[in-house]
């Protein structure tokens, strides 16, 4: 099959199409996809730029245990397939499969934990062998594309107001609500939880866009400082690495979630969980397009562009998901 890989650490250019993968075998527990579209996340580049390596998936180059050589042992560790999230079809059920069929169209975060040994072989593939447990079946009213940008930043969104004790009444900040997280933060907080006020920051020109997810406030981080503000949140969540900033927007008694970067009291980090269920209870807010997915107006990028799409994610000036797509 035709995969993107790389088998050093670095920037996008040790990147590399391939035509020669193999399709990778399935578990019991897991069916194959046959992908349509594979969203991007920051954890990909990251993890391409060797941030994660101590817990990552072998490479071809990889540190001896002791952590000091360098040792090749091309025999063993393999290139690897980037991409966590994915929308496609299933092709193949493994034994153990219990509720999926061949022909469904489903979406979700491939890798478990991002950090944690994730998968060898990711999503920007033709094919990608993915636990049941980790899929849902793709909302009908939403294309490969849009679903492909939803899984691992809307499992965020959620784990981290659930993890927050986020409940109907309260107040938010949301900072980088114009990106692939935040997004998705402003409209789960709003309709799932039932937030009282959202405020959220983004730079002058997506005011309008973050008006448009939900927030009640729109704060232009160009010209105002947050923290400065009189008003105070029972829960700031920090998409953007500004964990010390964030801890004096928030009310006593409230909390902070940070996604990045530091932490100050009374903040906590966390590291999201894939979970196929969390994409089910969430389904009916898609299906009722009163959550919209929104991918970035670059894209969708075709796969044979993936270095430029890598490319623009890595800005950090994305506008909601960036996309690969057809696949
Ligand atoms: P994106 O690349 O989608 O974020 C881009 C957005 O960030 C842009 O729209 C940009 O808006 C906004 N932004 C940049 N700087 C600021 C700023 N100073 N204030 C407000 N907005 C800003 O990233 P994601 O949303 O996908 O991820 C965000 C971070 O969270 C990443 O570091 C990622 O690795 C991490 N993350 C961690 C997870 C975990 O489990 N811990 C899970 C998912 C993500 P503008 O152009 O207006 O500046």
């Amino acid at each position: 099959m035709k995969a993107w890989i790389y088998g050093d650490y670095g920037d996008v250019n040790v990147l590399r199409l391939d035509e020669g993968v193999s399709v990778p075998g399935i578990e019991e527990d897991q069916v194959l996809v046959r992908v349509v579209a594979a969203g991007l996340n920051p954890v990909d580049f990251k993890r391409r730029q060797g941030k994660f390596r101590a817990t990552d998936s072998p490479l071809p180059v990889r540190p001896t245990p002791a952590g000091v050589a360098v040792v090749r042992r091309p025999w063993r560790w393999g290139p690897t397939v980037p991409g966590y999230d994915v929308a496609g079809v299933v092709v193949k059920v493994g034994s153990k499969v219990k509720n999926l069929k061949e022909g469904d169209e489903v979406y979700g975060d491939i890798s478990e934990k991002p950090l944690d040994n994730p998968k060898q072989f990711g999503s920007l593939a033709e094919y990608t062998a993915v636990e049941e447990k980790l899929l849902a079946i793709k909302p009908s009213n939403l294309d490969f594309p849009l679903a492909a940008g939803l899984p691992l930043a809307i499992e965020t969104a959620n784990e981290g107001l659930e993890k927050a004790g986020f409940s109907s009444g309260k107040s938010i900040l949301v900072l980088g609500g114009a990106g692939g997280v935040g997004s998705l933060v402003i409209q789960v907080a709003k309709h799932v939880y039932g937030a009282s006020r959202i405020a959220a920051t983004s730079s002058t020109g997506k005011l309008e866009l973050l008006k448009s997810l939900g927030a009640d406030l729109a704060i232009d981080y160009t010209k105002d400082n947050f923290e400065e503000l009189p008003e105070k949140f029972d829960v700031v969540y920090d998409t953007v690495g500004q964990g010390e900033r964030a801890a004096k927007a928030v009310k006593e008694g409230g909390t902070v979630v940070v996604l990045t970067g530091a932490v100050s009291p009374p903040g906590f980090r966390f590291v999201v969980t894939s979970n196929g269920a969390s994409l089910a209870k969430l389904a009916p807010f898609l299906e009722n397009g009163k959550i919209k997915p929104l991918n970035d107006p670059k894209g969708p990028f075709p796969f044979s562009k993936l270095v430029d799409a890598f490319t623009h994610l890595e800005t950090g000036r994305a506008t909601g998901k960036v996309v690969i797509y057809p696949i």
